[in-house]
């Protein structure tokens, strides 16, 4: 029932979250006003032009489309203008041995080349895939798609299915410890410990039930959206508008305006906005500190432990590599010592791996015909003073002098053109705190429980979503945090 129309919503910040959580406010009969300080909307979900070539700015693996499409669908309106096909094949590997295959996104070919490249037991890993699966329809669902801060989330089926099955699901090692019983070669367990990466965390600490990502990747697929990750943001842009959202780019939020234990408005350059609900989809320790003037809550939420940043080279590439594919990874050869860099040191690993993403493989107008469009992008801590133009200059000529050698030509002859994002300015595009690409980290066991929760205990209207609250970071789970913020605002305010 739309029992709201005529309220007045207004949400800060229009990256995914942002404009989802708008998306969902029309459903529910508000009339909605997204402020975003750049001029552009995605936030990390966003696109650098060099020349002729395009380049999606942050994410570049999509996996879960649903969660798009089931804002079509709240909305009444056909996703005809997003459309996304899933990938054959998942990612092409690179090991400093010399050891390469391309991993299939067909279970039974996975299954084939794990085991004729690594030598893997194929039982053993089928075993595998259906532990990843049973953890992320237990404790992946339970703690994704529900609000922690609920006691009817502890006691339902699923919860009790989780309870009988505590031992099963990697509560208490850690996601390396695990994959070493699993896998007897080294590389393969390189490789499915390269998954805690996925929401910014170190394998060698991070919880075994984070081994239920490659269920995401494998089990529901990868998948690439046409027109590149850009269209992602686009389309929620552009259904947001049709359905009546105005979008103020260019517009950052100063301030939130409070009385008593309501937000009634925010302050902009352009005057003061009033609104009868809140939701906040920027980082909670920036509307904290900057946006409420609360100085320890702020301290409490920055203090917490951050995942991986990241350098990203975008790089326009004057030739073709027929070797690479659209995801190429291409492994250190002391992970151990990579992550104890990033996480204990907290600089830049000496040999990190590196991550080569190529749009124009599968979107050949991301790039002029005979050339490429490279993301390349390494894990970085968190932004914390670190000399930075130190630590670019040295991993930048690491970087070429690898990707020289794994390809066989060298690779800085071939630069036409070329920009770079590091912690520093990944912060001040998102205002992401330290540049953090997905919030907190995972590291601890109990990390999901010290997020801020999607509303606020101090302001009944006011609501928040995105990476950096529950459920975490990564597209999927900023576009949950945005439905249970919605939830939240349906039962309390
Ligand atoms: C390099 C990189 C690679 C990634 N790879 C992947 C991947 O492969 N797959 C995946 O799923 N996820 C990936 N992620 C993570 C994913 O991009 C994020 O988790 C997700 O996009 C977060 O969306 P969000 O809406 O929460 O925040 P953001 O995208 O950070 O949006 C916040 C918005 O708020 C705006 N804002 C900030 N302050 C104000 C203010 N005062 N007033 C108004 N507006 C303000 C910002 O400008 C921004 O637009 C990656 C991220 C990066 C950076």
């Amino acid at each position: 029932m739309k029992t709201q129309k005529g309220c007045k919503a207004i949400v800060i910040g229009a990256g995914v979250a942002g404009l989802a959580s708008a998306i969902r406010l029309v459903a529910e009969g508000y009339q909605v006003q997204i402020f975003e300080k750049n001029d552009f909307c995605g936030g990390k979900l966003s696109q650098i032009k060099l020349g002729e070539f395009r380049f999606d700015a942050g994410p570049s693996l999509f996996t879960m489309p649903h969660l798009v499409e089931e804002l079509y669908w709240i909305s009444g309106k056909k996703s005809t203008d997003f459309r996304y096909h899933k990938l054959d094949e998942v990612c092409r590997y690179f090991f400093p041995d010399g050891t390469r295959f391309h991993m299939p996104a067909n279970e039974e070919d996975r299954i084939r080349v794990l085991s004729n490249t690594l030598g893997e037991d194929p039982e053993m890993l089928r075993k595998y895939l259906e532990t990843s699966r049973f953890r992320y329809e237990t404790i992946g669902r339970l703690f994704v798609e529900r609000c922690l801060r609920k006691v009817s989330t502890f006691f339902n089926p699923l919860a009790f299915k989780a309870y009988l099955n505590l031992g099963k699901l990697g509560l208490f090692s850690s996601l390396a410890s695990w994959n070493k019983r699993m896998f007897r070669n080294p590389l393969t367990q390189q490789l499915f410990n390269r998954y805690a990466t996925y929401n910014g965390s170190d394998p060698f600490q991070t919880p075994a039930v984070m081994g239920m990502i490659p269920h995401l990747e494998y089990g529901i697929g990868a998948f690439f959206p046409k027109g590149g990750m850009i269209r992602i943001t686009e389309s929620l842009q552009e259904l947001a508008l049709e359905l009546g959202v105005e979008i103020r780019t260019g517009v950052a939020v100063e301030s939130i305006q409070t009385s008593g234990n309501k937000a009634t408005g925010i302050q902009t350059e352009q005057g003061i906005f009033e609104c009868d609900v809140l939701v906040s989809a920027v980082d909670v320790s920036l509307t904290y500190n900057r946006l409420l003037g609360k100085k320890s809550k702020a301290e409490k939420y920055s203090r917490l432990p951050k995942s991986t940043s990241a350098i990203i080279w975008y790089w326009g590439i004057g030739r073709q590599t027929p070797q690479t594919g659209l995801h190429n990874i291409f492994f250190s050869s002391d992970y151990p010592k990579e992550f104890q860099q990033l996480f204990g040191v907290k600089t830049m690993p000496d040999e990190p791996s590196i991550y080569l993403n190529i749009s124009s493989k599968e979107n050949s107008e991301d790039a002029p015909e005979g050339k490429e469009n490279w993301f390349v992008m390494v894990n970085a801590p968190a932004n914390e003073g670190q000399d930075w133009d130190t630590l670019l200059a040295e991993t930048r000529k690491f970087v070429l002098k690898k990707l020289s050698a794994e390809l066989g030509f060298m690779v800085e002859d071939f630069i036409e053109a070329e920009t770079v994002l590091d912690p520093r300015s990944l912060e001040t595009r998102t205002g992401g705190v330290g540049g953090a690409l997905y919030g907190n980290n995972s590291n601890h066991p109990f990390a999901a429980f010290l997020r801020h929760a999607n509303f606020s205990s101090e302001y009944s209207n006011l609501f928040f979503c995105g990476g950096t609250v529950h459920p975490g970071g990564g597209i999927p789970l900023a576009l949950q945090s945005a439905r249970i913020a919605v939830d939240y605002v349906k039962e309390k305010a």
